[in-house]
């Protein structure tokens, strides 16, 4: 049996970003990861010389310090860094037709005058301004200094005058972004496109997205002369930056270490039993980092009152994703091939096989693929449903049909990029909901939990087990690599000793 202060399950970012703060403030932590691979959802992994990322790609606000993005804001804390590179608009093929959107500049309003008028440009004119007061609240408050306890009177307190001037804007931050657009944007474009990105950010609709979240997306995107940053490596170099940070301070990573079990004693969270029969003892903390329904999964039945296991349970998941991850054949490819990529057929943004994400990190960061070749991640974001798959056995003829399947718009996508891509692939790699679900340990393979922002928040870092907190994508402020790097660094905060927790905001 080990003992530790900190058992955290999962090394997701959230995950992560909590152990690597909590370490560097000086607890004795060890994080359990189930996969043999660190970072969870956003973990990367190679094939013939090829460097895959499993999910996330689009980054911004990482290659700049002081920044309003938490991951940012944790790696300073620990001394770590990634390298990144910049690149500055992705490319779309919109039911109106194929443009390249900027982000750093005011090239949308041109595309905007093109595709709907001058009408549109001033709509979309106001709609800045009308956002401009709540990224400016959004950006006041650094993550560093919340905690969710009494002490946050000490560390939040020397940035309260800054905010009084935003006070007025709080009604409208806690809600969803609807609010902020209504009597504003009535153009179908502009709605749609404002739909598209809440989509993209919260895998909900603009009607179910916080405004919150909107509105430091906008922050981010629509300033002047930013930029969207991609790290040297893939999204697997931003996990490694988190776990040299836990081990530098003396945290541990445990891969290949699933826990099946939550220890609780005396009605207390005292560890965890891991698959292979081990037990880790923690005497402050057990953290789960997994999601809610993996989470409660661990817990014997009776440690959890009755009404918030049922509640927690009842969690409406986001729907799962298809992959198609490529090893290609680099010769003679267009010239001005980018980064990233949308396929949209048609306005019904969630329906199945409608939107398709693509990402080509090889033209960034060439040491992604050996020389000559390009890698590429494919995927249709939340929008595949797990029922079409659940049944299926993984080495079964009817799943590889279906992946055949389902996968053709995923090629067709691509094809609108690089016509002969079929012909072109050394490494093709189809994941699917089930893939998702038995890789990233995610129940149904899902997103993450549909919580709508009109209905409430994420739950926050507690439960109401004495010793048992949960971080990442289940909990405030939600889905995405801020986010879940918010979600960490605020439980780490909230359980150190607020002198600890000064002294970070002082460096
Ligand atoms: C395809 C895709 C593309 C995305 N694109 C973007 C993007 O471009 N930008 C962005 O900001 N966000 C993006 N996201 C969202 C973002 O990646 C996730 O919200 C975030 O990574 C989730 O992090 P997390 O720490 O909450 O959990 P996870 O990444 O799910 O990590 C949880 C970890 O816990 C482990 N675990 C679970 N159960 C156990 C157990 N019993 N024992 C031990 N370990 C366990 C899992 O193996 C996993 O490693 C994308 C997500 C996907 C899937």
């Amino acid at each position: 049996m080990e003992k530790t202060e900190i058992v955290i399950i999962g090394s997701g970012v959230g995950g992560l970003c909590c152990g690597a703060l909590l370490a560097y403030y000086g607890f004795k932590v060890t994080v359990c990861e189930s996969h043999s691979l660190p970072g969870g959802a956003a973990h990367g992994f190679e094939r013939q010389g090829y460097k895959f990322d499993s999910g996330p790609s689009l980054y911004s606000g990482l290659s700049y310090s002081p920044s309003p993005n938490p991951l940012r804001q944790v790696l300073d804390a620990i001394k770590e860094d990634v390298d990144w590179v910049q690149y500055n608009s992705w490319g779309c093929f919109l039911p109106e037709g194929y443009f390249n959107a900027e982000v750093g500049s005011n090239q949308f309003e041109e595309i905007l005058l093109k595709l709907r008028g001058e009408a549109a440009v001033q709509q979309w004119r106001q709609l800045l301004t009308a956002i401009a007061p709540l990224s400016e609240a959004v950006m006041k408050i650094p993550t560093a200094a919340v905690r969710t306890d009494l002490g946050a009177i000490f560390t939040l307190g020397k940035f309260l005058p800054s905010m009084l001037p935003y006070l007025g804007q709080i009604p409208l931050l806690t809600g969803a972004f609807d609010r902020v657009i209504k009597g504003i944007v009535t153009d179908p474009f502009v709605y749609n496109w404002l739909n598209l990105l809440c989509f993209l950010l919260s895998g909900l609709p603009l009607e179910h997205t916080s405004a919150a979240e909107v509105a430091f997306m906008f922050a981010d995107w629509y300033r002047p002369h930013v930029a969207l940053d991609y790290p040297v490596g893939g999204s697997g170099a931003i996990a490694s930056a988190l776990v040299r940070g836990l081990e530098k301070y003396g945290g541990k990573l445990q891969l290949n270490a699933h826990v099946s079990e939550i220890i609780v004693e005396k009605q207390r969270a005292v560890g965890v039993k891991l698959r292979n029969g081990s037990e880790i003892r923690a005497t402050k903390a057990v953290i789960s980092n997994a999601s809610v329904w993996n989470t409660l999964d661990l817990l014997p039945p009776s440690t959890l009152p009755e009404d918030y296991r049922r509640q927690r349970a009842n969690t409406p998941p986001c729907d799962s994703f298809l992959h198609l991850h490529l090893g290609i054949d680099g010769t003679d490819l267009p010239q001005n091939l980018g980064c990233h990529y949308i396929v949209l057929k048609n306005w019904q943004l969630t329906a199945p096989q409608n939107l398709v994400a693509i990402s080509i990190p090889s033209v960034l960061d060439p040491s992604l693929a050996p020389v000559g070749k390009q890698v590429i991640h494919v995927y249709t974001p939340a929008t595949e449903p797990y029922e079409l798959w659940a049944n299926l056995e993984r080495n079964s003829r009817a799943y590889q049909q279906l992946k055949q399947k389902r996968a053709e718009v995923m090629w067709q996508a691509l094809e609108k990029i690089i016509p002969d891509i079929r012909s072109r692939c050394e490494v093709t790699l189809v994941g699917t909901p089930l893939t998702h679900e038995r890789f990233l340990r995610r129940y149904r393979g899902s997103y993450g939990p549909a919580l709508k922002a009109d209905q409430g928040s994420f739950p926050g870092n507690h439960t109401p087990l004495p010793g048992l907190f949960c971080c990442g994508d289940s909990t405030f402020p939600g889905i995405g690599i801020p986010a879940v790097a918010a979600s960490g660094m605020i439980l780490a905060n909230t359980l150190t000793p607020i002198e600890k927790h000064l002294s970070l905001l002082r460096t």
